[in-house]
């Protein structure tokens, strides 16, 4: 276990390039989700804590936004740097935290390091236009600038690599931040002020403020300094904060839920169709927005398909994060297991049969056994439900567009994958199906490169891409007259 001396656990905020405590000096525990002991405390701080943030992040706009962009990559490269060089330190407190095993936390620390070092280069190429202009002694300039001050929300699935997509592109852009990680997994959000600090990043260009998640979230949607919100998490929250943004006109990306689907036509490759399952299924314990939440099988392959899977299902090693080999971790919290518990309930009251797993596993706390459901129908709560855990539902249909439509079923419209071997097929169906991401014959496709983000109510704008750093600037319109041409 990591040491409590290790330098990444840092159990105070980021406040204006000073590490401070909450004002009523009041502290929130945080628990490893394995062991259920408790790791340490971060401050509970509320609005006056987050306004001084923000007030400080606006002092740094001043000059942060008049750097030039190879300057500020210069030091998002050095910030990649760190971050490569800390990966499994890094990696060990973000299992301690969250509770992935520690081939994934490695995996996620690196995806962050990608993000920065690809928007350190993004921001680089923020063209503005000359465009030809009506009048014959008028010239149009149309140029990019950063929005402002950025007040960023994460969730606890993904504590590194979901603030590396906002502060990547926001800093790039010259905005400054204040980043607000879930209560439950603060510390791989507050080591980034920790890498920012030693990499060398101007006071105030990056703050972090733990704490009662209504109180900082008020601040920073109602604050008018505030002219950007990013949030990562549940639909439910994105659309309060949605519209409490409101109130000022923020700009806001929404990454939200997922209900992915993942379809299996007669003619997939069975055997790269189950690999894929089993990496979209259980990730992180099934709690990715991006995690299969509904397999929809044709008649002809179901029976086969379920039996491979059921058999590769049946090896996934379950343990603690840390341990040598274990391939899936604890659930997040007692909440996690009783929804999936609640979930399969009402699921096998209406038919669903269990054919692995089912209950909580035998190494007790919130470890559940990998599971999978046969005969799944649309009558039951899953179908519209984000699981969040490692439940595998397998449903059936016959025609082709019976299973887009049942895919399709739904409010969300996050991930979905499809396995086929037909061509028609495969361009037919990637352009019926109506979400922001779609794998085909590919179980995991999140890369820096690729613009991420949801249709429907699954959100709101792109993180990555060359997209990803368009939502983090103003685009301003100049008439230049009087030129006597
Ligand atoms: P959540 O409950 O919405 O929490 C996310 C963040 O919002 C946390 O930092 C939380 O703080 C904060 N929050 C809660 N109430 C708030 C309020 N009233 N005002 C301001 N902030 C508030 O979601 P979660 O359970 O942590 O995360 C799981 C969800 O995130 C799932 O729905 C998943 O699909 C989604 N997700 C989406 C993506 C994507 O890219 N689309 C990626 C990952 C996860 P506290 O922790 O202090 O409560």
């Amino acid at each position: 276990m990591l040491k409590k001396t290790s330098h990444f656990l840092r159990e105070a905020n980021f406040i204006g390039g000073s590490w401070v405590e909450a004002d009523s000096g009041a502290a929130i525990e945080v628990t490893n989700p394995a062991t259920r002991q408790t790791i340490g405390t971060v401050p509970k701080c509320g609005r006056a804590e987050t306004r001084r943030a923000i007030e400080a992040a606006q002092e740094a706009f001043q000059s942060w936004k008049k750097t030039s962009a190879n300057d500020r990559a210069k030091l998002l490269r050095k910030l990649h740097d760190a971050i490569m060089d800390n990966q499994d330190a890094l990696a060990e407190l973000l299992v301690m935290e969250q509770g992935k095993p520690l081939f994934e936390a490695k995996g996620e620390v690196g995806m962050s390091a990608a993000y920065i070092l690809w928007f350190a280069e993004e921001g680089r190429r923020v063209y503005g236009d000359v465009v030809p202009s009506p009048w014959a002694d008028r010239r149009i300039l149309v140029t990019k600038e950063p929005v402002g001050v950025i007040g960023a929300i994460t969730p606890w699935n993904f504590p590194s690599s979901m603030l590396a997509r906002k502060l990547g592109p926001a800093l790039a852009a010259g905005c400054t931040a204040v980043a607000k990680p879930a209560s439950q997994t603060p510390y791989s959000g507050l080591a980034w002020g920790v890498l920012a600090e030693e990499v060398g990043f101007p006071k105030g260009v990056i703050n972090i403020v733990t704490g009662s998640a209504s109180e900082i979230g008020d601040e920073l949607t109602e604050n008018p300094l505030v002219r950007k919100i990013t949030f990562t998490g549940s639909t439910e929250i994105g659309k309060l904060l949605m519209q409490k943004a409101a109130g000022t006109v923020k700009k806001v990306s929404m990454e939200l839920g997922g209900n992915a689907p993942f379809l299996v036509f007669d003619d997939a490759d069975l055997d790269r169709a189950v690999e894929g399952a089993i990496i979209a299924k259980y990730r992180n314990s099934g709690q990715t927005c991006v995690c299969t939440n509904r397999f929809f099988v044709q008649d002809g392959i179901y029976d086969r398909f379920v039996e491979k899977l059921v058999e590769a299902t049946k090896k996934l090693k379950v343990g603690s994060g840390l341990e040598d080999g274990v391939q899936q971790g604890p659930l997040i919290d007692d909440g996690a297991v009783e929804k999936v518990e609640e979930l399969l309930a009402d699921a096998t009251e209406k038919g669903g049969k269990i054919a692995t797993g089912g209950k909580r596993h035998d190494l007790g706390g919130t470890f559940f056994e990998p599971t999978v459901l046969t005969e799944a129908s649309p009558r039951m709560r899953l179908m519209e439900e984000e699981i969040f855990g490692p439940v595998a539902p397998v449903f059936r249909f016959k025609e082709e567009a019976e299973g887009v439509a049942m895919a399709n079923d739904t409010s969300f419209g996050l991930a979905c994958y499809f396995y086929t071997s037909d061509l028609g097929r495969a361009f037919r169906v990637m352009e019926g199906l109506r979400y922001g991401l779609v794998g085909v014959n590919e179980g995991l496709i999140t890369t820096v490169e690729a613009p991420f983000g949801g249709f429907k109510e699954s959100g709101l704008g792109k993180e990555g891409g060359h997209q990803g750093i368009e939502d983090y600037l103003d685009t301003k319109y100049v008439c230049i007259g009087g030129l006597g041409l």
